[in-house]
């Protein structure tokens, strides 16, 4: 037998960092084996690939071994005796084998897994990291977005927006990132202890504090005095991802009523007073026209970024292209259902100068494949949550290995494209 071939693919149900079920795949050749896991979003876009879940009593619905069964009886026999480093073949006969739109038929979350788990395979069958398997011998160590205060539907406060980011860019090297955002996170910790008491530093679901706030203003303020305190306000920029369909009612419902123009005047003004580098979701996911009207008038400074209204999707992307709609696409893997599908998108998301930013999901493992996967496409970006929690330190202790190995190719020296530095 072909030592490349794929011996066999197993699949588990296993939990998720939410304590929701999820699926890990084993794909085996003769001498190498790649384990991948599932991801799972709480503020998910409308034409994400769909997760199946089981229904009924057991883990209240949530189990995954419909998916699993997919996995065992469909996608495996299909794949076993293919080549493990034909990841685009491989991908197809998923593809094929799904034949929908949002892979309703065998579930994003069967397909995802098991196609990370080829490529991890096949890397190790080559004997290369995954970040070499994958990328082209250049590469690129990208800038830690760090959710450090949650909101939204990933914490248990008022805040409307759902991410309040920091963004080391002026570091020396991603170690020294790692560094001043942990610093500028511990400080933060005491600076809300101090305001709100000890039961405030509580954490949400990616692992930044969750204090009991209404508005973002006030979140950042805090942001920045921990920043400040330890005098880097020349070397981190702060980001947001607002999530924004998640607060669309007809309105958009913030600390106030707003429609898309004041909305937008809002972001501006926030722009205005804290150093923002980047905003993502700013609008809902259909809501295309303040999106472009949003990009022509800020987006010479100021990254906007796609997550729920591209979805990973190339489809979503090359509207939003025509339309000049954002100039920056969120890159989840687990939206689309297939790594070449990811990939494609981001090299469309290059041609048509957007920038990328690889992300985790809310409910993660310490799966750590995205740190691999921003280093050889060279996204210079990645949001992983706050440098807390498992799941999401497992991404930036695997870019601080990688590091050792590539030497200090940071991508925060890159960074001129949007201004503010
Ligand atoms: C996001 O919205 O960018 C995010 C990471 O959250 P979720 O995984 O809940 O979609
Ligand atoms: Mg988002």
């Amino acid at each position: 037998m072909n030592e490349y071939a794929i011996k066999y693919v197993k699949a588990r149900q296993i939990l998720d960092s939410r304590g929701n079920p999820t699926i890990e795949v084993e794909v085996a050749t003769q001498k190498a084996k790649g384990v991948a896991h599932s991801p799972s979003g709480a503020s998910k876009g409308k034409e994400e690939a769909i997760e199946i879940r089981d229904g009924g009593k057991e883990f209240h619905g949530r189990g995954v071994k419909k998916a699993i069964r997919n996995i065992e009886k469909i996608i495996a026999p299909a794949i076993v005796g293919m080549d493990v480093r034909e990841q685009e073949k491989i991908d197809e006969k998923i593809i094929a084998i799904d034949s929908t739109k949002n892979k309703s038929l065998l579930g994003g979350n069967a397909c995802i897994a098991v196609s990370i788990a080829c490529c991890k395979c096949a890397s190790m069958a080559m004997r290369k990291e995954v970040y070499e398997y994958l990328g082209d011998g250049n590469y690129l160590l990208p800038i830690p977005f760090m959710n450090v205060i949650n909101g939204g539907a990933h914490a248990g406060n008022d805040l409307a927006i759902q991410e309040h980011m920091i963004v080391p860019i002026k570091a020396k090297s991603f170690s020294h990132a790692i560094q001043m955002t942990c610093e500028t996170y511990y400080t933060l910790k005491d600076i809300i202890e101090k305001k709100y008491g000890k039961s405030a530093t509580n954490i949400g679901d990616e692992g930044g504090f969750a204090p009991p706030l209404s508005r973002t203003e006030e979140a950042l303020e805090m942001i920045m005095k921990a920043i400040e305190e330890n005098g880097y306000e020349k070397e981190i920029f702060l980001a947001l991802d607002c999530a924004a369909s998640s607060f669309y009612n007809g309105k958009y419902i913030l600390h106030k009523e707003m429609d898309s123009e004041t909305l937008m005047d809002y972001y501006i003004d926030l722009a205005k007073v804290f150093p923002i580098v980047s905003i993502e979701d700013a609008f809902h996911e259909e809501d295309w026209e303040s999106f472009a009207k949003f990009t022509a008038k800020v987006g010479d400074k100021l990254q906007i970024i796609g997550d729920d209204l591209f979805v990973t999707n190339a489809s979503r992307l090359r509207k939003g292209i025509k339309k000049k709609v954002c100039n920056a696409l969120l890159l989840k893997p687990n939206q689309v259902g297939t790594l070449t599908e990811a990939i494609k998108v981001a090299k469309l998301c290059f041609e048509n100068n957007y920038g990328v930013m690889v992300s985790h999901r809310s409910g993660d493992t310490c799966d750590d494949f995205i740190a691999d996967l921003a280093v050889a496409l060279k996204t210079g970006q990645i949001k992983a949550g706050a440098p807390a929690r498992g799941e999401r330190v497992a991404k930036y202790n695997r870019l601080l290995k990688i590091e050792e190995m590539i030497g200090n190719e940071y991508a925060g020296k890159k960074w001129k494209k949007w201004g503010y530095t």
